[in-house]
């Protein structure tokens, strides 16, 4: 027998331990498209529940448009399902050449490779340009997949304290006799919703002659004046070397990702990146979504600065509710809750008033500081999100955590 007692039961403790620590994930299932209103079955069994949805990353609401779901059907009429193939034996079109120009154009950057997913490109870029000559110097809340990627690539590794400059600046110094440096960061920081602070890092960098990295996952299509980014909004977009980004955020949503910036950064990738030598292909259909989504995007602002209106308005309607968000002007807006059980139960009854809007809490966040993480979309209508404001504010009273301080909430739930 391979799969014995003692190896089951091994396994079946582990999966106790998660669920006897509150840490146990469980999927809902929606049986609809995403967007501002999903049809959800949970728990499992259950009659369906339309729901408003506060917690997706579909910021631009382009994940159901009409015109991103034309261009995907055409895409899979004129270049098939699917290519069987990585890129470099048999498996690029012409479209995915056709993406990865636009993507260089839109982010304004020298070139793009097209990756799987944006975990598959963090997993691929560094391994594929620096040496065990080199360093690489990230912020210490950078994203999972950039940990993955680091930890695959044999450069010398180290962090600097969450956005501290000076501690970004010693580092530097401590490292300045590596042959290359690289400095990496998320732009927005997802958890949070806060933004690195790309005009000061590049500075440093071209003081300390570092690279800059950006993952920029939950900034590309409407952070900056036109939605190019976090680069665009501090103005340094000829000063970031290296971008990774998602499709499957605002960018339609479906999947895929990319490495684009400095062309030999790119080149490089092309012919040792991994994940993008050993892994297939992105679908045609999703590239054709994707090069759907750069056109309308490329054409008006609209959409983006209707995200930035209704993030105003949400943000807005919870500071004077009485509610203490994280600070920032992103469209993730964490509604603090400090301790799990509350957020726990605040987005059970939530999900009772209509509203569907996560929990987040330890090892997600760390342990005091669990939240209910809302996330705003161009989706959103203002009737959306008065209702949701009014099922905060409702359960908000029963918890009577409205205007209450940090301490107060502390004292009544525990941390
Ligand atoms: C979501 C996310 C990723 C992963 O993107 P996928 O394309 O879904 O793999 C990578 N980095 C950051 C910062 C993200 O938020």
């Amino acid at each position: 027998m391979s799969f014995s007692e003692k190896t089951r039961n091994i396994y079946n403790q582990q999966i106790n331990e998660i669920k006897e620590g509150g840490l146990f994930k469980q999927e809902r299932f929606i049986h609809s498209p995403q967007d501002a209103n999903i049809e959800v079955e949970f728990p499992e069994g259950s009659r369906l529940k339309n729901v408003i949805n506060m917690c997706s990353n579909n910021y631009l609401g382009l994940s159901s448009h009409p015109d991103v779901l034309k261009a995907a059907h055409e895409g899979l009429d004129r270049r098939g399902y699917g290519m069987s193939s990585v890129r470099f034996i048999c498996g690029t079109q012409d479209i995915h050449h056709e993406l990865e120009k636009k993507v260089t154009e839109f982010l304004d950057t020298e070139d793009t490779i097209l990756f799987p997913s944006c975990m598959d490109a963090n997993a691929g870029v560094f391994e594929a340009i620096l040496t065990d000559e080199d360093v690489m110097i990230s912020d210490r809340l950078v994203h999972a997949s950039i940990i993955d990627g680091i930890r695959l690539c044999s450069a010398e590794h180290d962090t600097f304290k969450h956005s501290n400059m000076d501690h970004l600046e010693k580092k530097l110094q401590l490292h300045e006799d590596k042959r290359l440096k690289m400095v990496i960061t998320d732009g927005v920081f997802s958890m949070d919703g806060d933004t690195a602070h790309l005009d000061e890092m590049a500075a440093l960098c071209e003081k300390y002659d570092a690279m800059l990295f950006v993952d920029d996952s939950h900034a590309s299509g409407f952070i900056g004046k036109t939605g190019r980014g976090t680069h665009e909004k501090y103005g340094v977009m000829d000063k970031v070397d290296i971008i990774t980004t998602t499709f499957g955020k605002a960018l339609g949503g479906a999947s895929g990702g990319c490495v684009s910036g400095r062309k030999q950064l790119v080149e490089m990738c092309r012919q040792k990146a991994r994940p993008y030598l050993f892994s297939n292909t992105i679908a045609p259909v999703v590239v054709s979504g994707v090069v759907k989504v750069l056109d309308i995007l490329s054409k008006t602002t609209e959409r983006r600065d209707k995200l930035e209106k209704n993030a105003d308005y949400w943000r807005k309607g919870l500071t004077e509710a009485g509610f203490i968000l994280k600070e920032g002007d992103t469209p993730i807006v964490p509604v603090m809750l400090f301790n799990a059980n509350l957020a726990q139960n605040f987005s059970k009854d939530l999900y009772e008033e209509g509203i569907y809007a996560i929990g987040f809490f330890f090892p997600v966040v760390p342990k005091g500081q669990a939240r209910i993480r809302t996330q705003i979309s161009a989706g959103h209508e203002i009737h959306h999100l008065d209702a949701a404001l009014e099922a905060f504010v409702k359960v908000g009273r029963k918890y009577d955590i409205l205007g209450k301080t940090k301490q107060e909430i502390i004292e009544k739930y525990g941390m």
